[in-house]
């Protein structure tokens, strides 16, 4: 597979190649039906199949207690900001959220809608460079829930520990579900759109416990109501059968490939390479404060925009794709989700370097 490339994107990003060469015959024949993946029925035994060992998996992969559904959506991780508050609030009901980025400012816009939202702690005047320490918000007694995304996939920062709380915790795990070990029992939801570490796009990954499953208040649409799709194994209409079909691959790789403890260990050193370039130069500027560095996405600055954009464009040309910051932010930013292959990242480190020797600021 020569002519692929590094691909840094942040979503849809860089699946593993067995997968990739799997999911390439059975588009044609599945499992030997004689019939591709996404023409099989959604209620065929080969595909009901297909969804149970998705959901074995990562019940697996992740302990998932028995007291917590799976629920595989469509609508984006963006869905989950108003059908969380949907569900769970209204009625005068109160939450509290960290504005740690951009996907948790859109979520407590939603959120709005339903209920009454304390922002107890907001990074957004430092450009969103850190997540908070936990002596710096309180979460009230009157609070359903502490809402926080573990790791903001623009900004390139993480919970490095996930927040003790009272309240139950809801996670936005969209750029880190499976990248290091949780523990579920401590959420109440927990949800993840699937095009960064488990899949292609097109599905969102939902766990959820199971007494709230009830908490929807009667006039919630029934495609928005949680329960509604419990009640019916994520089949109440079609769901995206190809893109659970490739979720269940990659976690099958992942297990094969040591499971969430080998994933972390790799991630950690994976990341660390290329933070040791940005700590020994002046050249590099790493956005994320250290202590809230995430191990996913990596966002950093060079000295002037133009050689930001002579980085971009040089690093393509050599095979090393995806570097460009978010618009937001601007600047550099390596998206190294699980399937990120090591060699890529050696292949990055000594182009930084070189680049770095070879355009003086
Ligand atoms: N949350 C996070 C942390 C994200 O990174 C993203 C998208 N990149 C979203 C939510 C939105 O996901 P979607 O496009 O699936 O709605």
């Amino acid at each position: 597979m020569s002519d692929r490339i590094y691909n840094f994107s942040p979503g849809p990003a860089t699946l593993p190649l067995e997968v990739l060469q799997q999911a390439s015959s059975d588009i044609i024949n599945f499992d030997g039906s004689g019939i591709g993946i996404c023409e099989i029925s959604h209620r065929s035994k080969e595909f009901m199949k297909v969804a149970a060992e998705a959901e074995s998996l990562l019940r697996e992969l992740l302990e998932i207690p028995d007291n917590y559904k799976v629920l595989f959506l469509q609508g984006g991780a963006s869905s989950q900001f108003f059908m969380i508050p949907m569900n769970l609030l209204g009625n005068g009901k109160k939450a509290t959220y960290l504005n740690t980025g951009t996907w948790s400012k859109k979520s407590i816009k939603e959120a709005k809608l339903f209920g009454e939202i304390d922002v107890a702690f907001s990074s957004e005047e430092d450009k969103f460079n850190r997540v908070p320490r936990e002596d710096e918000y309180t979460v009230g007694e009157d609070s359903e829930y502490l809402y926080f995304v573990s790791n903001n996939t623009i900004f390139g920062t993480q919970f490095n520990t996930i927040p003790t709380s009272q309240k139950m915790l809801v996670s936005d795990m969209s750029s880190d579900i499976l990248s290091r070990k949780i523990d579920v029992s401590k959420f109440g939801i927990i949800f993840a759109g699937a095009q960064k570490n488990m899949g292609p796009s097109g599905v969102t990954t939902v766990i959820i416990r199971k007494d709230l499953l009830e908490c929807a208040s009667e006039n919630t649409p029934t495609m928005l109501k949680y329960k509604t799709h419990a009640e019916k194994e994520s089949m109440f209409n079609t769901p995206p059968t190809f893109a659970i079909y490739i979720v269940g691959k990659v976690l099958k790789w992942l297990k094969q490939n040591g499971g969430i403890a080998a994933m972390e260990e790799m991630n950690r050193e994976k990341a660390q390479l290329v933070y040791d370039v940005i700590d020994a130069s002046d050249y590099y500027r790493g956005h994320a404060e250290r202590e809230s560095r995430s191990m996913m996405n990596i966002a950093f600055n060079l000295p002037t925009p133009e050689l930001e954009a002579r980085f971009i464009e040089e690093a393509a040309q050599v095979g090393l794709n995806g570097l460009k910051g978010h618009r937001s932010i601007g600047g550099c930013r390596a998206s190294i989700y699980n399937a990120f292959p090591r060699e890529g990242i050696l292949k990055l480190v000594t182009f930084m370097k070189d680049f770095e020797a070879n355009n003086p600021a």
